[in-house]
């Protein structure tokens, strides 16, 4: 700015310039007027905009949508953020029933990510590597809740994409780059806070490789998604189109460094178990017989093995950027039960809290909860199908309540029964 300045001093009195650099309005993008006479060109603004991030006042990507302000929402991480892996899982067992196993690899996981970003520079030879994770199991038992809540502990951007949805660049859908996009749009356009978010792709089994088919409306064989995926899960910087969708000629790109954003891939593996058991060399009934543990139905998801998602079809060179391989258990009517009450965020407080805001006091009698639960099981939908037999059975509560003159509501079974039988 030394040069401009002293164009300020020359230019003193030659009108609207810039009270800063001098450049007269004429030859600036913008020119903004302030009291006094005084005026700022926006490539001031800009430079001003570059000091304040240089000095960590405010985040780096608000300079990309001009937000400021909310660019400071995620904060750099420091060592007194990283909590110890026990920390860690205690932290996840106030929102995550069960999923001991999960919880424990997830828990050091994130652990060494973090601690590996914080001492970016300070490990001299050893380089360490990042730390992607693998959910594998049934949906709804809590493979997204587990990468939110991680990403709640740890203050920084989440995003979740369907992988589904991606294909390889060149085909309809959307090219793996947009799934950057959602990452910028949740941490506010923050570049830097971006950059040590965490992304969950959801159905990750959906890419495996199937079959040779060409196709031009997708990449049916899914291998092209995967080795598309395998350099943004490594680190790399990428181009991403900021609104997401596909790549434009025309439209501008933000540069974002993917080495330090942690991804969680999550996918059914619906059959794996057989893959699982032929390895083990045991029949897909009544595994055990000829094997030296005691392999049966309910444990051989907890014998899971990178060969396994090999056999399933996911790429060797996929599978070896995501390290970490842990299994999420199937909820049983038990977990299901818990779900609903012992969560700090579980489905019942929340309703309770929805109708205190209105000054209700409301209550369920135990056997609704258990009700619910069967019904769950019947329907075969699992965890998710909690929330919308909960839905149904509070959708007339939820309308006629805030308008009565009622303070207290109690949920009994035959109310319950009542409105589900309706819905069904
Ligand atoms: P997935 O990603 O495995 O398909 P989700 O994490 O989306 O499943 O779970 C759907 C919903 O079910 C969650 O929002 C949560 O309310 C509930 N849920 C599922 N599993 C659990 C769990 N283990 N503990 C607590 N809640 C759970």
């Amino acid at each position: 700015m030394t040069q401009k300045t002293r164009k300020s001093t020359e230019r003193k009195d030659n009108g609207n310039c810039c009270s800063f650099c001098g450049t007269p309005a004429d030859e600036v993008q913008l020119m903004f007027n302030g009291g006094n006479g005084a005026c700022i060109c926006s490539s001031c603004i800009e430079h001003g905009y570059g000091l304040l991030v240089e000095h960590g006042i405010i985040g780096d990507g608000g300079r990309t949508k001009g937000k400021g302000k909310e660019a400071t929402k995620f904060k750099p991480l420091t060592k007194a953020d990283l909590m110890r892996p026990d920390r860690i899982k205690s932290f996840l067992d106030d929102y995550v029933i069960g999923q001991d196993a999960a919880k424990r690899y997830m828990s050091v996981a994130v652990y060494n990510h973090y601690k590996r970003l914080l001492a970016k520079g300070k490990t001299e030879d050893v380089e360490l590597d990042k730390s992607n994770i693998v959910l594998v199991g049934p949906t709804g038992t809590g493979k997204t809740l587990m990468a939110r809540t991680i990403a709640r502990l740890l203050h920084v951007p989440f995003s979740i994409v369907d992988a589904t949805a991606l294909t390889q660049a060149g085909y309809v859908g959307e090219d793996v780059e947009s799934i950057l996009s959602r990452l910028l749009q949740a941490a506010d356009y923050d570049v830097a806070a971006a950059e040590r978010g965490i992304i969950f792709i959801d159905e990750i089994d959906k890419i495996a490789r199937k079959g040779d088919n060409p196709s031009i409306t997708r990449d049916v064989s899914g291998e092209g998604v995967q080795q598309a995926l395998l350099k943004i899960l490594e680190g790399t910087v990428v181009n991403v189109p900021p609104q997401g969708g596909r790549k434009h000629p025309d439209q501008k790109y933000i540069q974002v460094d993917t080495s330090n954003i942690l991804f969680i891939c999550g996918g059914a593996f619906d059959g794996i178990e057989k893959k699982i058991a032929m390895r083990l060399n045991t029949n897909a009934i009544g595994y055990g017989t000829s094997s030296k543990q005691r392999v049966n139905e309910q444990n051989i998801m907890s014998y899971i093995q990178p060969q396994d998602l090999r056999s399933f079809g996911l790429i060797p060179e996929l599978i070896g950027r995501l390290p970490v391989l842990t299994y999420m258990e199937p909820l049983e009517r038990e977990a299901l039960r818990s779900i609903l009450t012992e969560p700090k965020n579980s489905i019942i407080r929340q309703y309770e809290t929805l109708m205190a805001l209105d000054d209700i006091k409301l209550t369920f009698d135990a056997e609704v909860l258990d009700y619910i639960v069967d019904k769950a099981i019947e329907f075969k939908l699992g965890a998710r199908g909690l929330r919308s037999i909960c839905e149904a059975i509070m959708m007339d509560v939820m309308f006629d309540m805030p308008e009565g003159e009622v303070k207290e509501f109690r949920v009994t079974l035959d109310y319950a029964k009542s409105k589900i039988d309706k819905a069904a």
